[in-house]
């Protein structure tokens, strides 16, 4: 599946530093054989992306659609179609599917909501 990930409050809190645990969900992601791809409504986040070192977990950036999700992609350049997607705004999830992640606004080392993702993945896959 190709699973997208939303960067502010998801992946990143106020202050731009890595939620816990993202990259260990992305390693499982990929080992179980998934795409993984990260947008955002701002921009195209390759800065985010190359500060955390997270360059080897994605196939690439894209902007997010923020409203008419899916008639969006196309006019966003999104080329492939989000299969599962992470966000902490339940827009997205309602229009493609996925997991709403409580929003990571500050930095908060016990978090543990990314752990939730890779569940809920393998739990949507079998249904
Ligand atoms: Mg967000």
């Amino acid at each position: 599946m190709n699973v997208f990930f939303d960067v502010d409050y998801t992946l990143i809190s106020d202050d731009g530093s890595l939620r816990p645990h993202v990259k260990q969900v992305f390693t499982q992601i990929k080992a179980a054989g998934h795409k993984l791809y990260i947008w955002s409504g701002v921009g195209i986040r390759w800065e985010v992306v190359r500060r955390h070192s997270l360059e080897g977990f994605i196939e690439t950036c894209y902007l997010k659609p923020l409203s008419n999700y899916r008639d969006a992609l196309i006019e966003l350049g999104v080329d492939v179609m989000p299969d599962f997607a992470v966000d902490d705004h339940a827009g997205v999830i309602m229009a493609f599917g996925g997991v709403v992640v409580r929003p990571y606004y500050t930095p908060k080392p016990d978090d543990k909501e990314m752990l939730r993702v890779f569940e809920a993945l393998t739990a949507y896959k079998k249904t």
